[in-house]
């Protein structure tokens, strides 16, 4: 970035450098990389800090972490959405291709979880509006310097097993799915407090879960 005179970026971090605290989640929670539960989330805490250095150091540096809870769905137009090659490490994609019978069934990944139904909670934020918080993001360091932190969720959790209800409710897709042992690094439950974004960035979700639902299965059904 130096040697192209390249002065801001809006940095996709992740909701996983809190590692397990309180919830819901705040920008003034300690993060980094001594709380991290998996790989992944320290990989991205090292980067947090590396820019958080940099703005220190460079006073000319403007960058905005932009902490994601778990963005999923596609644009309702069913053109841009997900595809990922092989079998999918996440929730809805997972689900996307069992529903599309590419899949035999969904392993939920533990029901012993100190949750409303045993399975893990997540925040998840449709991608649209994560679109729309970069935009926000950058207008932002483009009036503020220095080094900026927020997080992009809708401030609801959603368990496994509601996330697959809600999608076959939203896609009148039948989704099979077998209880299986908890996955190595996984936290029982975890969502945003979105008000710094609301606040700062004048940014805050619009999509629900009916939307993410509605979209993913439109993306999929469109592209068979
Ligand atoms: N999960 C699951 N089966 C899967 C993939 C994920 O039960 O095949 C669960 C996972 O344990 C977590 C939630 O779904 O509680 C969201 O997982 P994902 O990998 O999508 O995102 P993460 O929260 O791990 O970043």
């Amino acid at each position: 970035m130096d040697k192209y005179g390249c002065k801001k970026i809006v940095f996709s971090s992740t909701a996983t450098v809190y590692g397990e605290q309180e919830i819901p989640f705040k920008e003034t929670q300690p993060a980094g990389a001594e709380h991290t539960t998996n790989p992944y989330a320290t990989s991205k805490a090292i980067i947090e800090k590396i820019l958080q250095d940099k703005a220190i150091s460079d006073k000319e540096f403007r960058c905005s972490i932009l902490r994601y809870f778990n963005p999923i769905g596609a644009h309702s137009s069913g053109l841009i959405g997900e595809n990922p090659n092989g079998i999918p490490n996440n929730l809805m994609p997972y689900i996307g291709k069992v529903a599309m019978k590419e899949l035999k069934e969904l392993s939920v990944f533990g029901n012993d979880y100190p949750t409303r139904d045993g399975t893990g909670v997540r925040d998840y934020i449709h991608v649209v509006d994560l679109a729309e918080a970069h935009l926000k993001a950058l207008e932002y360091i483009e009036e503020k310097s220095g080094c900026h932190i927020h997080n992009i969720g809708t401030g609801n959790g959603y368990s496994v097993l509601e996330m697959v209800g809600a999608f076959e409710k939203e896609s009148g897709l039948e989704v099979p799915y077998k209880i299986a042992p908890r996955r190595a690094g996984d936290i029982a439950e975890y969502y945003a407090d979105p008000t710094k974004a609301k606040k700062e960035l004048g940014w805050e979700a619009s999509k629900n879960l009916s939307d993410m639902c509605k979209d993913t299965a439109k993306f999929l059904q469109m592209n068979k």
